[in-house]
């Protein structure tokens, strides 16, 4: 079988649209305009490139963002301040810092500061453990994405088994619980399973986010699954692949999502949505004059 591939792209471009006319229609309704601020501490291109990329993201669809530029020698401290400072701004809806964060900075801190309403990230424990619990108010972008690519490329999930690789808090653990919450019956997998390819072989649905190139390969494939493959990898000769070997896999895998091209786009796009839903929320909460500061976390 030759997969089809799930263009995550197109469908990111389609949720940008989307998102666009939300924002349109949200500031004719009420004149207020989503505004996401981030947080980029020290001089990291790669992570300056995010900030950027997602800044301008912002911008295609109508989204405000403010850009909070800071030294990487800040004391924490003060990194806490100004997270707190804009918890209660009523112009800002959504908070990002970008990690990774320096080591004298505890990211878990800095986490557990950011208001959970303003959490467009989804990493505050309060969104974490909502997950668990069906209810966050936020889940975390690139998890989000994944499982609209399979809603938009008709994948069903219910009773579906879904196989992941990588338990990380960014993807592989929100992931399973998002699949588990739509009914698949989840395996997770991580660097200490045992016969790896015993547990891939079973997946309809199989999420690869390991960080590692060619670790799935053809052979760890059931015929027909749909492959979602996370990674991210540069290899020392430039290109970027996934974690997936792509020709082997897709020749057994129904559908597939390639790299670049597949679950990368979602993430920013899943982004927006979320910065438009936490305005949305603390707009209807009446919590938009300043009210979000009185969470109590
Ligand atoms: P991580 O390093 O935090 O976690 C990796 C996980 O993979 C761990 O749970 C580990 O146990 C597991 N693992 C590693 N080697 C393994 C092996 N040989 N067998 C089984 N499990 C193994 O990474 P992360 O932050 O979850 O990211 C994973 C990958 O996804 C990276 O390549 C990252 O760049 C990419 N990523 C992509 C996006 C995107 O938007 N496309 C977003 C986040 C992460």
């Amino acid at each position: 079988m030759a997969a089809r591939l799930i263009d995550g792209k197109a469908i990111a471009a389609e949720i940008r649209r989307e998102v666009r006319l939300d924002v349109a229609a949200m500031d004719a309704q009420t004149g207020v305009v989503p505004c996401l601020a981030a947080i980029l501490i020290g001089n990291d291109p790669a992570s300056a490139t995010y900030v950027q990329n997602k800044a301008r993201a912002c911008k295609e669809v109508g989204i405000t963002s403010v850009r909070i530029d800071l030294p990487a020698d800040l004391p924490e401290a003060l990194l806490l301040q100004e997270i707190a400072r804009l918890n209660s701004d009523p112009a800002v809806h959504a908070i990002l810092v970008q990690l990774p964060l320096p080591p004298h900075i505890s990211e878990k801190r800095v986490l557990e500061t950011i208001l959970p309403e303003k959490d467009v990230d989804g990493f505050h424990p309060a969104n974490l453990g909502g997950l668990l619990v069906g209810k966050p108010l936020f889940v975390a972008s690139t998890p989000l994405g994944i499982l609209e690519l399979l809603n938009r490329s008709n994948v069903g999930i219910e009773g579906k088994h879904a196989v992941i690789v990588g338990w990380s808090v960014v993807v592989g653990k929100p992931t399973a619980f998002l699949l588990l919450q739509h009914h698949a019956t989840v395996t997770i997998c991580h660097i200490k399973t045992r016969d790896l390819a015993a547990h891939t072989r079973q997946a309809d649905i199989l999420v690869v986010a390991a960080g590692k190139p060619g670790l799935v390969t053809g052979s760890m494939v059931k015929e027909g699954a749909v492959v979602i493959d996370v990674g991210v990898n540069r290899l020392i000769d430039g290109r970027v692949v996934g974690d997936v070997d792509f020709p082997r896999v897709a020749e057994k895998a129904s559908l597939i999502t390639p790299v670049p091209g597949g679950v990368g786009p979602m993430t920013v796009a899943m982004l927006l949505r979320n910065t438009v839903d936490a305005c949305r929320r603390i707009r209807d909460a009446g919590c938009s004059q300043g009210a979000a500061g009185d969470y109590i976390g």
